[in-house]
């Protein structure tokens, strides 16, 4: 197995070797030169598109759509490059529509832009990406128009367009991707492959925004065509052509850092209405020149910004929908208990105090009972934990058949322990529902062989509330549980009340009569 070093020399080798070649040819074959330039220039830009597209295929779902877009615009490059060796090589000879060659220098901007401002996370409405594609795309053109008063097919010849505005356009063109490349970089994208398809795509662009600065300033210069200078074409080409075919290492997911998840934040934000707000400022800036472009570009623009904020607020409200479904059913299983599907502890918490505050304000009674199954223990040592819980599951059911008032509620107080809050009960009515619970426990006939029978049975400790003076929630939870240990005490199966002599203190006092 060769280690990633053998594969970075063997392809710098390569560059080198094609570069040295082709320096050579040009300067053995000067007369002819262009002829001699232009296959190796068109060899390496779409070798390099070959390789981008082979990375395209073979590297993960995750960065497939990056690759593509690489390949995409480094192809349109190579027709560029193509048409432009067909103006020049067959120049007098057979005519194809002049300029058409910058269209697709220029088009290659539209999928280095998209690439570049593609969000982070897969965007969850499709139709974005497209939309954002149609108007960069429709920019384009009306920067083509702009330069050139024309477009190529509809046999209007350009305008002459000065070489130097031409190319401060490409240099500013260039340098502005560089840089966006190199803000996504910073960015950090989280996803290892992510990120090294942005550190080649901001080397591409830098190599490609110095070579090409450096190329267009001597052909001006030195008003000829071709030269040495060819190699700066095909330098950045055959740079990402290398990358791309060089052999993926595993690199580690870094962490966010703040800035870089703002930045990220900010492009994936921002970068769609920066591309409508251009394409308007653009058909507004052509308006007297041309009409027709203009008028399409505005409407496109205001289309494009009505769609995404009608799909926007679609999706917004729909997840708001979601949103609040799964917070009330993270109420719902927050106050359920898991095992019985009864309330929890802690909705019993909530509505016990809701429910004395509420008698309190009212003066009316509020009863509370703790119940317990006697020899619980005993039983999933004999039968199992499993049986123990099915046992728990049909014991709970039992329970809350006795409630028959809607205010009732019945919670697992913990373990094999229940604990009903009855409002507006008095001591009678309490007794009344504690006698139907242990009738209703005892009919289910649940096997537990004890010193008390062969049937499971319950304990249940009553509190009841009339005087709220001096007392607590707390406290009636405290006289309901020494009640129910008295019920233990005397011998299980067997209903308990407790005493609500509250102290000053707000406890209870110790005493319990037994029924
Ligand atoms: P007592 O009559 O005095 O209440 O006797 P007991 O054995 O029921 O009392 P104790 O509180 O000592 O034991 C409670 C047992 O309940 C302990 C544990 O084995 C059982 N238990 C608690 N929670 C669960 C549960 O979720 N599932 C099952 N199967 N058993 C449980
Ligand atoms: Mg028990
Ligand atoms: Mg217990």
């Amino acid at each position: 197995m060769r280690n990633r070093s053998f594969y970075v020399a063997r392809s710098v080798g390569i560059v080198a070797g094609y570069l040295l070649l082709f320096a050579l040819c040009l300067f053995l074959t000067r007369p002819y030169k262009m002829a001699v330039s232009y296959p190796f220039q068109l060899v390496a830009v779409w070798f390099a598109a070959l390789a981008c597209f082979w990375r395209a295929i073979r590297c993960s779902s995750r960065v497939r759509v990056l690759w593509s877009l690489l390949s995409a615009a480094v192809f349109l490059w190579a027709v560029g490059l193509s048409l432009s060796a067909w103006e020049d090589l067959t120049r007098n000879s057979m005519q194809i529509d002049a300029g058409a060659s910058d269209l697709f220098y220029l088009l290659y901007g539209v999928p280095i832009l998209l690439a570049i401002s593609l969000p982070t996370d897969r965007p969850e409405i499709g139709l974005f990406p497209w939309i954002d594609g149609v108007q960069v795309v429709m920019t384009t053109c009306l920067v083509y128009v702009t330069l050139f008063s024309t477009f190529p097919f509809m046999h209007h010849a350009p305008k002459p367009i000065s070489a130097s505005l031409l190319q401060a356009t490409y240099n500013i063109e260039n340098f502005a991707f560089a840089g966006f490349a190199t803000l996504r970089l910073l960015g950090r994208p989280n996803a290892p492959e992510a990120r090294r398809f942005y550190q080649i795509l901001a080397a591409f662009l830098w190599a490609y925004t110095l070579c090409a600065g450096l190329y267009n300033h001597v052909t001006i210069t030195l008003q000829e065509q071709t030269g040495m200078y060819d190699l700066l074409v095909i330098f950045p080409f055959l740079l990402v052509a290398g990358c791309a075919l060089l052999p993926q290492t595993q690199q580690p997911a870094e962490a966010k850092a703040p800035m870089g998840s703002l930045l990220t934040s900010f492009i994936d934000n921002a970068s769609p209405i920066l591309y409508t707000y251009t394409l308007l400022a653009f058909g507004i800036a052509v308006t007297r020149t041309h009409f027709g472009w203009a008028v399409s570009a505005i409407v496109i623009a205001l289309f494009v910004y009505g769609a995404r904020s009608i799909l926007l607020q679609n999706r917004l409200i729909r997840s708001q929908y979601e949103l609040r479904q799964a917070r009330d059913q993270l109420e719902v299983i927050s106050l359920r208990d898991s095992l019985t599907g009864v309330a929890n502890r802690r909705c019993f918490d909530q509505i016990l105090a809701a429910e004395w505050a509420r008698a309190m304000r009212l003066q009316s009674s509020l009863s509370l009972l703790m119940i317990d199954i006697d020899y619980f223990k005993n039983l999933n040592d004999q039968y199992g934990h499993r049986y123990g819980d099915e046992c728990l599951i049909k014991v709970a059911a039992a329970l809350q058949s006795a409630l028959t008032r809607s205010g009732d509620l019945l919670a697992r107080y913990g373990g094999e322990e229940f604990a009903a809050i009855l409002m507006d009960t008095d001591r009678q009515g309490a007794e009344v529902v504690a006698a139907r619970m242990q009738s209703e426990v005892g009919a289910l006939m649940l096997n537990n062989k004890t010193s008390l029978g062969d049937i499971i049975t319950i304990s249940v400790g009553i509190a009841t509330c009339i005087t709220f003076e001096g007392g607590s929630a707390a406290a009636l939870v405290q006289a309901s549980d020494r009640a129910l240990y008295q019920a233990k005490e005397h011998g299980r199966n067997r209903i308990q009340f407790g005493s609500t002599e509250f102290g000053s203190n707000g406890d209870v006092a110790a005493a319990a009569s037994i029924e």
